[in-house]
This record gives structure tokens, sequence and C-alpha cells, in this order.
């Protein structure tokens, strides 16, 4: 799998548009490598904004520049919604190749990054919203936006969650993943009143990986 950056993610289906970053291979070789180094100040950003992973059931993808006895391998991918409306997507080893590949990802993405905050609702939670509320949707469409729903801080999102846990198809698939997205809302304060042992036990688990009970 490689792409030129900020080319349209076609890797597969995804409910919204994206755009590519970081999917590096021996074709196009280490994409912004050469040039000016990343500064202290890009690499927290990315690291800070590459927080949790979508998708972890792509297949696994080996590095293509480490010498063979030390392959390094990852699978999944971050997805980052701008503030301006675009979301990029970059494959987990997008931090191995900026640290170890000297990768510089475009300036539009880091510019990007600096403009990450706080996101209003908007035309993507809309969509992503009614994915996960749609039982006819493709369901791995609806398991991936329980994961980037989260990325507004809105009371639809909770709502959306809790409704989610009645669906046992998705419990089963992606309880953990919906535990996680309640954990990042209670760290932040989103939620009042929890039941926690009332929860599936796929979705405690998720939550106690982000909240210890
Ligand atoms: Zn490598």
């Amino acid at each position: 799998m490689e792409y030129l950056d900020l080319s349209l993610y076609e890797y597969r289906r995804f409910p919204i548009p994206m755009r590519s970053v970081g999917w590096l291979g021996r074709r196009f070789g280490v994409q912004g490598g050469g040039g000016q180094d990343l500064g202290a100040a890009d690499r927290q950003r990315i690291r800070g904004a590459s927080q949790r992973l979508g998708s972890v059931t792509l297949g696994t993808h080996e590095c293509e520049f480490c010498p063979p006895d030390s392959t390094f391998e990852g699978n999944g991918e971050y997805r980052y919604y701008g503030r301006s409306g675009d979301v990029y997507v970059a494959p987990m080893m997008i931090l191995h190749y900026m640290e170890e590949h000297g990768y510089r990802p475009p300036e539009e993405f880091l510019d990007g990054l600096k403009d990450i905050g706080r996101l209003e609702w908007d035309w993507r939670a809309e969509r992503m919203l009614a994915v996960l509320l749609d039982e006819s949707e493709d369901f791995d469409f609806r398991c991936e936006a329980i994961i980037d729903l989260v990325n507004w801080r809105d009371g639809r999102v909770l709502d959306a969650l809790m409704h989610s846990i009645q669906d046992e198809e998705l419990v089963d698939s992606a309880g953990d993943e919906i535990g996680r997205s309640l954990g990042v809302l209670v760290a932040r304060g989103d939620v009042g009143d929890l039941r926690v042992e009332s929860l599936p036990e796929m979705v405690r688990i998720g939550l106690g990986q982000i909240v210890p009970q």
C-alpha cells in the first residue's frame, strides 16, 4: 500500500473522503525526505495527534526501508480531523517513518495539525453519527464511527454510544471500541452518571483501558 502524500485515500472505502499521508513504499521512497528535518514541535504535535488507531483489522504492513533482519511492521491507521474540514489518514507506521527514516509529512498536513483543537459539529460529524445509528449501514463503517465520533465534543456522541450498546452485533465485534470511546468521554468529564456495572463485559474492558475502574 503506497500512495502519494495528499492523494485521495483509496485503500478501502470510508464514509467520508480522506487524504493520504505517510503511506510510504519503494516506488516513491521516503516522500518529503532529504529536505528540512522535522522540528521538535512538529514531532510532538504529530505524536500527540496520533493516539487512537482505527481500522486495526487492516492487514499488517512491513516497513520497506528497514534492513531485512529488523523489519518493523504495523497495523491500523490514524485519522486526523482538521477544523478546516479536511481529514487526513496515515498508517500506524507514520511515527516509525518519521523517527527512523527521516520522513517529513507535507506542510499542509503539519499546518493542519496546529489547528486540530475543538471541532464544531459539522457535516462529517453528521455523517458519522448517521452511519453509527443506521443498522443497514456498512458494518465496518459503523465500527469506525464509534472511534471517530469522539473527535467532537457533543452530547449526541454519548447518546449514540449508549444506543450502540443495545446493538448486540456491534457489541460483539466492537464492544471494546465502544468502551474506549466512552472512556474518552468520561476522562474529559462529559459523562454525568455512567452505571458501569450495567455495561456489557467487552465495553467495560475497553472503558477500563482508558479510565481504570
Ligand atoms: Zn523502518
